[in-house]
């Protein structure tokens, strides 16, 4: 099928040409910037939100699961004070540092809306980034997988009350939170609510925790909260509606029954995963596939079939919804395979032409420092 975008497309004066395109400033946007730019390829990061959107809505002091260096990218150190597993915060610190150290061009708050071939040429695209457009040989789409909060397509869920996120803790003291889920999310959400004071239930549809796929220093404590019952726990059972007073829930009791239970609550969590935004992919006609309509792409080279458009980091997994497969950690080798294709020939453009940037023993302003105090 030939792409809508493909036929409309018209020719668009730009306001800038760069060799690449990266669409989001998450930790594999980033890595695949340094890694084109330490090979003298003008890669341009355009990110939706602020740096590391995705990282940035995460509840203050949430930390990684994965250790410190699989989540370190472009071979600079993540150290923490504690040694422990980074948090929201350092990593963010850290991924500022990482984009000022090696000077990485990237537009924050600048959503790529379109992205086409030009008409007389479809191996040149044409990017519009709210009213600008950017031309370039090739366009990586870093996009990640958890741009929407999952619903439960139930009645009442735009609720104010009701989120799919897990925010500020504190907010929670002394609440009923009925918190919907039964996996890393959700088990984490309801410990920490349960320490801040909140009156915890967990509905999971499940007939017990999917213990497999919870981290495993969590599952001690999550058990020991629900034996003790500070945790009440709704083992297969779903959410039918919400309103502003209560909750309507059903569920299957262990003789097969089904009972129905409607049950006050001041806040509803539902942490069911998240959906990734399919947009750009349509747009282009990226064809995707199951499971989770991901784009369907070249494992050695990341290109898609569409010739210039890459896949790069979690943007692979699609939407993933039960275990997740595609982790920042198994996707670092992303920057390497598409900056090696694209100086095999991708971009079209001869050795000469690719001024690899001197190899950043230390960056500018840091040698700079150094020049200006020689006793240094
Ligand atoms: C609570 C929590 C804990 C997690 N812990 C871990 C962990 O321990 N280890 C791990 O590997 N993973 C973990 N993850 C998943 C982690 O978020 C991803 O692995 C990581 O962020 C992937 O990096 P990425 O660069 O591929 O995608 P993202 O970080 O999601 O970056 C994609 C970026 O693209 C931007 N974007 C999307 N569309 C556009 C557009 N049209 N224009 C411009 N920008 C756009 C988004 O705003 C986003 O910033 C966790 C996730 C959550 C929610």
């Amino acid at each position: 099928m030939k792409p809508s975008a493909q036929i409309e497309a018209e020719s668009h004066e730009p306001n800038r040409v760069c060799d690449v395109v990266i669409v989001g400033g998450g930790p594999i946007g980033i890595e695949t910037a340094i890694e084109m730019r330490r090979h003298g390829i003008d890669a341009q990061v355009f990110e939706a939100g602020p740096l590391g959107h995705t990282i940035s809505w995460w509840a203050p002091q949430t930390r990684w699961f994965s250790s410190n260096d699989r989540i370190a990218i472009a071979g600079v150190p993540l150290y923490t004070v504690d040694q422990a597993k980074a948090s929201r915060e350092e990593y963010l610190t850290y991924l500022r540092s990482v984009v000022d150290l090696f000077q990485v061009p990237v537009q924050t708050f600048s959503k790529v809306q379109t992205i086409e071939s030009r008409p007389d040429d479809p191996r040149r695209w044409q990017v519009r980034v709210q009213s600008k457009w950017i031309e370039a040989s090739a366009v990586v789409l870093a996009i990640g997988g958890t741009d929407h909060a999952a619903k439960l397509k139930v009645p009442g869920e735009n609720l104010p009350h009701v989120d799919g996120y897990l925010r500020e803790v504190h907010q929670y003291h002394n609440r009923r939170v009925l918190i919907v889920g039964g996996r890393n999310s959700a088990v984490e959400a309801a410990i920490r609510l349960h320490r801040v004071g909140a009156k915890v239930t967990l509905s999971y549809r499940g007939e017990e925790l999917p213990t497999a796929s919870i981290k495993y220093w969590l599952r001690p404590e999550i058990d020991g909260l629900i034996r003790s019952k500070a945790i009440e726990t709704l083992f297969q059972s779903r959410v039918t509606q919400i309103t502003a007073e209560r909750v309507d829930l059903e569920q299957t009791l262990p003789d097969g029954r089904t009972h129905s239970l409607h049950m006050p609550f001041d806040d509803v969590l539902t942490l069911i995963g998240y959906d990734q935004d399919k947009t750009l992919f349509k747009q282009l006609g990226i064809q995707m596939e199951d499971p989770g309509d991901k784009p369907v792409f070249n494992e050695e080279t990341m290109e898609t079939e569409r010739p210039g458009i890459y896949v790069a980091g979690t943007a692979v997994g699609g939407t993933q919804s039960s275990k997740y497969q595609v982790f920042l950690e198994n996707c670092h080798v992303h920057a390497k395979k598409i900056t090696r294709h694209l100086l095999d020939g991708g971009l079209g453009k001869s050795d000469a032409e690719l001024k690899p940037e001197k190899k950043q023993s230390a960056p500018k302003s840091l040698s700079k420092q150094i020049e200006m105090n020689p006793e240094s």
